[in-house]
């Protein structure tokens, strides 16, 4: 890639997308085109120097207009969050597949060198993921396919989509299943945040408010892996210039397995306090355990998302608590 080579990021009023447009951005690539359907003044962040616009990208018109001239193409719009959305809205999250559809086509015809689709740990077969001891996985569990209802389905086809872009096109496609990202800059309120942004915020609400109950969202037994921002735009970054991975998913995100539970007093210990719990068995709560198996990207980069949910989350914690108190979220 040459400095002023045309990088489109579509999605880019999002948090990996603004972030991944930041990293660019600080590594020198001077022809960033960050696109999202949002106004600006709603975009997670906007980066100086960068060329943002606002176009709906579910339409085949306007992704000929944002892919014109484009030499690399990020494809990180959805309209996702987590389980509390994509558990109630499958329809919407399925609509994306026009997003897809009509990114890669434009890609493809306006030339561009290189694709990357953001995939998806719920394209993973669900039967696999029930119990909270989960076995981490593989690249191969994602066939015979089951996938998450709705946002997964969509993520897997998607990818095959990707594939045959390659196979009978000869585009060049790159695609990573991400595994729950976190950092700052992310959703943290209004209905779309996901487990570690929401229980950061609501122990900043608890101390605010001075109650010391919290409600968690199931039994606190359900595990994931989280994996922090600037892991996952550099693994974006590797993944999308290794040709060894052209039209082959590969698992992006954390090894470092954790109870909701775990997640919660790791952020009580951070905020310095202890809250009651009491939990909610009635709202969304996903799948029962679900890690990242890393012993693919570990062969082909002798690399993987590492950093540690503690220095993470510290972090991200303290970025929340500045949001909650002065609302600043997209000023950088
Ligand atoms: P996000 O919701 O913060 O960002 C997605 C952005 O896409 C939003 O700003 C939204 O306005 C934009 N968008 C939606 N529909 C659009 C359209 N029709 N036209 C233009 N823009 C549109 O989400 P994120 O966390 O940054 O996720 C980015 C990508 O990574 C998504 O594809 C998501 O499915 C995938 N992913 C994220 C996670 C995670 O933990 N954050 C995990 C797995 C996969």
């Amino acid at each position: 890639m040459k400095k002023n080579d045309l990088i489109v990021i579509t999605g880019a009023g999002g948090f990996i997308g603004g972030n991944l447009a930041l990293y660019f951005k600080k590594r020198g690539f001077n022809n960033i085109r960050a696109v999202d359907k949002k106004p600006l003044y709603e975009w997670c962040l906007r980066v100086p120097g960068v060329t943002n616009l606002c176009f709906d990208v579910s339409s085949e018109e306007n992704c000929k207009r944002v892919c014109e001239g484009a030499v690399e193409v990020y494809q990180l719009a959805a309209d996702m969050g987590g389980m509390g959305f994509i558990e109630r809205f499958r329809v919407e999250c399925m609509r994306s597949v026009l997003i897809n559809m009509y990114m890669i086509d434009a890609a493809y015809k306006a030339g561009a060198n290189r694709y990357f689709f953001s995939s998806s740990a719920c394209a993973y077969n669900t039967l696999l993921q029930q119990d909270p001891k989960v076995q981490a996985l593989k690249e191969s569990d994602a066939y015979p396919a089951m996938a998450e209802r709705g946002y997964g389905w969509e993520k897997l086809f998607s990818e095959m989509v990707c594939q045959e872009y390659w196979h009978e096109r000869g585009m060049k496609t790159f695609m990573a299943r991400f595994h729950n990202v976190y950092g700052p800059n992310g959703t943290w309120n209004g209905g779309r945040e996901k487990a570690p942004a929401a229980l950061c915020r609501k122990v900043i609400e608890a101390i605010d408010k001075k109650d010391m109950n919290i409600t968690i969202w199931g039994d606190g037994t359900a595990t994931r892996s989280f994996m922090y921002i600037s892991d996952c735009v550099k693994g974006i970054d590797m993944i999308m210039h290794c040709d060894k991975l052209i039209a082959t998913p590969i698992n992006l995100g954390s090894s470092e397995l954790v109870s909701v539970n775990e997640l919660l007093s790791k952020i009580e210990k951070i905020a310095g306090v202890k809250l009651n719990r009491h939990y909610d068995l009635t709202a969304p709560k996903g799948v029962a355990g679900r890690n990242s198996d890393n012993t693919f990207i570990k062969k082909v980069f002798g690399w993987e998302p590492h950093t540690s949910l503690n220095k993470g989350l510290a972090i991200t914690y303290k970025w929340i608590e500045q949001q909650y108190h002065t609302g600043n979220a997209g000023s950088l």
